[in-house]
């Protein structure tokens, strides 16, 4: 699979720090009362030990912000998850290790990319569901957690209804995605992309990004979605900032996809 690095990753605008502090400003004055902004970090696509896995292990580690980790059953073995884990440190509370897919592989013919959809039955859909978590919890026992996120952001209503009926705790799509969750199942979606962005023209996707990320955390509840095969030092640089604009400020907080399930559950 190449991993290209979308255009605007090749430089960071002179005025990027200060376009990045305007923004989180502009959330946090408006928001802080009464509720907080919640922001939560999702990496997809884990489960193969490298270089750059471990430069963003050790970036969350280092400023102490919880990840969400997305790991793809069939990628995962003892032998990996004893390499990855290793790089965690041992503040396992900082980590929410859950199910992206099963494969990560395109089931769909034509159009957009599916593993869990319409061109599969009811019954592989949940074979597939079903043999993930079980390889994770095997693999990982208590460091697994059941929330699904479904691979290209997207699956059918079908498999909504088997992560209801196997019990997931939650789904993490993109915002907005069809179809709906009628089955009220919760979830805690993606609404900025860092490094699958499209956009040829640079300029573009900084404009856009950052509306993204106005956008998202004007809502109070900012996912921020990362693919770290995917990422440059302009990439790690900029996450960096990220965490520094969001540091000390008293209506903000990272959380983790359990948290956020948990902290539902709880009322
Ligand atoms: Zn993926």
């Amino acid at each position: 699979m190449p991993h290209t690095v979308s255009p605007i990753w090749k430089n960071l605008p002179k005025n990027f720090l200060s376009r990045l502090e305007a923004c989180v400003n502009t959330a946090h004055n408006e928001a802080s009362q009464p509720k907080d902004v919640l922001i939560f970090f999702r990496a997809d696509d884990v489960g193969v030990p490298s270089e750059n896995f471990s430069r963003l292990i050790s970036l969350f580690y280092r400023y102490k912000i919880p990840l969400s980790l997305a790991v793809v059953p069939v990628w995962l073995t003892h032998q990996r998850w004893d390499h990855l884990k290793a790089l965690t440190g041992n503040i396992f509370s900082l980590w929410c290790w859950h199910q992206h897919g099963w494969c990560h592989v395109n089931h769909s013919g034509r159009g957009k990319k599916y593993e869990f959809g319409q061109s599969r039955s009811s019954s592989q859909i949940k074979a597939d569901l079903k043999n993930g978590m079980e390889r994770l919890k095997k693999i990982m026992g208590e460091n697994f957690y059941p929330i699904f996120t479904p691979p290209w952001n997207r699956c059918d209503y079908n498999t909504i209804k088997q992560l209801k009926n196997l019990r997931y705790k939650a789904i993490s799509r993109n915002s907005g995605d069809k179809p709906g969750n009628p089955e009220g199942i919760a979830e805690y979606n993606v609404n900025v992309d860092l490094h699958t962005r499209k956009e040829n023209d640079p300029e573009t996707g900084w404009e856009n990004l950052f509306e993204e990320l106005g956008q998202a955390l004007a809502n109070g509840l900012c996912g921020i979605m990362i693919h770290h095969q995917r990422m440059n030092d302009h990439a790690f640089i900029f996450i960096e900032s990220l965490f520094q604009a969001f540091a000390n400020k008293s209506g903000i907080k990272t959380v983790h996809l359990k948290e956020l399930s948990e902290a539902k559950a709880g009322g």
